[in-house]
């Protein structure tokens, strides 16, 4: 079983290992762009558009992963070719980290070579089975309950997709009804709770309709979620709205500034601040607007972590967790780990599509320790 330290779930699945990007990990166009401006400031000319050009030629035909896997030696390379300082050539390999902020993408690079990963983190990889495997999984351990005390009174709780986005354009809407949705709905599939996040909600939106499009309703244990990064990214929510989902949920994690949402249709929202190297700051003012709309909408609120650049009143806070997810460092008032109400009864829910009821095996299992 995959189990993971991510707070709001007890285990992760990846049907889809890979992704074809999103702005925590662009193209290779807005990277060459960001080299060019640090270039220019660091005096290494003044022409933005032949410099680009000269980058694009070193960069050649490489993708994000593989421009991460080698930002030393561009690094170098264009430091020789525009005569940089060496703290100038190694801002520009801190352009490249920040650049490249999602960790599904760091991991997956350094893990190209293992089994069970994509070659290249752009190429998404299908990997069927793995979602009837975590289908079989048992109702949460009393040690992973009392490792997530928030949890507690849950089915077991499955993030579905943190090494990539499984609605990426390549994949076929066929593999996700059958990997996915024949999986969660499954008799042993209805055990669980699966939170399916991706930043494609519109393509989730779409999948949905042509699933009912063949009769086929989106399980009621099968929560639509997606990511807002920022107010940039906020039209996501009214996307996540199209989907034919009974629950809906936001993660808010990185994020980038203050974020006004309309939450109408929304029953849980997830927040935490970034935690890489170079995480840009995270003031807990966010999270604490955020809770405030969540409990005007009445939504559930999710205050995840900090993160590794967490600030309060304008100034860092010192936390021994570097992630700042230690809740018991943070004052009782930010403490707030909500999980829906519903969710607690999806384990004895009724088959959406056969009309009658539908006894889970896990019955009486919800809510023990
Ligand atoms: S896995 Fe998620 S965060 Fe990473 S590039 Fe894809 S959409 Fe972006």
């Amino acid at each position: 079983m995959k189990k993971t330290t991510i707070q709001w779930c007890h285990s992760t699945v990846n049907p889809v290992m890979g992704c074809d990007g999103c702005e925590l990990w662009p193209g290779k166009g807005k990277i060459v762009a960001e080299l060019a401006t640090a270039i220019i400031a660091a005096g290494g000319g003044q022409c933005s558009t032949n410099i680009q050009k000269s980058i694009s030629i070193l960069i050649g035909d490489l993708e994000t992963s593989q421009i991460y896997a080698k930002r030393t030696q561009l690094a170098e390379e264009l430091g020789a070719k525009f005569s940089l300082n060496k703290p100038a050539r190694a801002g520009l390999v801190d352009v490249i980290r920040k650049a490249c902020k999602c960790y599904a993408g760091l991991l997956g690079t350094m893990r190209a070579w293992h089994k069970g990963h994509a070659s290249q983190f752009e190429k998404p990889q299908l990997f069927p089975g793995r979602m009837a495997e975590a289908a079989r999984w048992k109702s949460p351990t009393p040690h992973e309950v009392q490792a997530k005390p928030w949890l507690h009174g849950n089915p077991r709780m499955i993030f579905i997709s943190d090494m990539g986005d499984a609605l990426s354009d390549v994949v076929q809407f066929e593999y996700l009804k059958q990997e996915i949705i024949e999986a969660v709905d499954s008799i042993a599939g209805r055990d669980h709770l699966w939170l399916w996040l991706s930043k494609r909600p519109a393509r989730m939106a779409e999948f949905g309709q042509w699933l009912l499009l063949q009769g086929v309703p989106w399980p009621d244990n099968l929560v639509a979620m997606t990511t807002v990064t920022s107010p940039a990214t906020a039209n996501r929510v009214a996307e996540l709205r199209q989907v034919p989902s009974r629950f809906k949920g936001l993660s808010c994690e990185p994020v980038f500034a203050e974020l006004k949402l309309n939450l109408t249709g929304i029953d849980w929202v997830i927040m935490g601040g970034g935690s890489d190297a170079l995480a840009e700051p995270f003031h807990v003012e966010w999270a604490l607007s955020l809770r405030d709309q969540c409990r005007q909408a009445d939504a559930a609120f999710f205050l995840k972590q900090l993160g590794r650049n967490a600030m309060f009143d304008g100034q860092a806070l010192n936390l021994v967790d570097q992630h700042g997810g230690d809740w018991t460092e943070w004052p009782a008032d930010w403490r707030t780990r909500e999980i829906p109400k519903p969710f607690r009864n999806l384990g004895t829910f009724t088959k959406p599509s056969g009309g009658a009821m539908q006894q889970s095996t896990m019955g009486g299992l919800l809510g023990s320790p």
